[in-house]
């Protein structure tokens, strides 16, 4: 990109300059502005007069391939799919997955996650982990993000039945749901009044 040393006599003297910004400024003011009359009485409904988004009672829309928070997948009777082999654990660079394998009473399974944890503060949401999994027994296709500030610190610890869970309510409910849960509750921490501790 060639730089521009010198300004021309118009733009030395800012009058001109300073007209052009505020007929750019008041354009965009009228036309957002009749943008937005046309929505209040019914009009062009599809394209939305302003850029922010009314949170939390109105969420902004992720894009598919966002990484949400995890879930573990279950196999056709429910049980967990994860077998324990912890390649998972050993691939996340936060060292944040933590798993307890136990032997299965079933003798042709080897052994399963008798504990499964991921501490979602420490997590760096990178991928890595689904990635690693050979059976595909996590993923991150939940659409939905962790409460920044949950009101005990020790929800950031998402254990086995919570990961469980997210795949239960995707596979008889749908995303939305899941989505709808996630901002009731966010709406409802947000809308708590302060009262000393989150
Ligand atoms: S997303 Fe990355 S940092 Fe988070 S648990 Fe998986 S591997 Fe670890
Ligand atoms: S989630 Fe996948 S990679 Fe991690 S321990 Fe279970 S089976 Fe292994």
């Amino acid at each position: 990109m060639k730089r521009r040393e010198e300004l021309t006599l118009i733009e030395r003297l800012y009058l001109f300059e300073v007209i052009k910004g505020v007929a750019q400024t008041s354009g965009d003011l009228i036309k957002h502005f009749l943008l937005y009359i046309g929505q209040v009485v019914g009009l062009n409904k599809t394209k939305k007069p302003w850029a922010t988004y009314e949170y939390p009672d109105e969420a902004r829309p992720y894009a598919e391939r966002c990484r949400g928070r995890h879930r573990l997948t279950l196999n056709p009777e429910g049980s967990v799919r994860c077998t324990a082999c912890f390649l998972c654990a050993t691939a996340c660079p936060a060292k944040y997955i933590s798993i307890d394998a136990t032997e299965h009473e079933n003798s042709e399974i080897e052994k399963f996650p008798h504990r499964y944890e991921i501490d979602t503060l420490l997590c760096i949401y990178c991928g890595y982990c689904v990635e690693a999994c050979p059976v595909d027994a996590i993923r991150m296709d939940t659409g939905i993000h962790p409460e920044i500030y949950p009101p005990d610190p020790r929800a950031f610890i998402e254990d086995k039945e919570t990961l469980m869970m997210r795949s239960r309510v995707l596979e008889d409910q749908g995303p939305e749901a899941l989505f709808k849960a996630h901002m009731n509750k966010l709406k409802a921490i947000e809308t708590k009044p302060f009262e000393g501790e989150y």
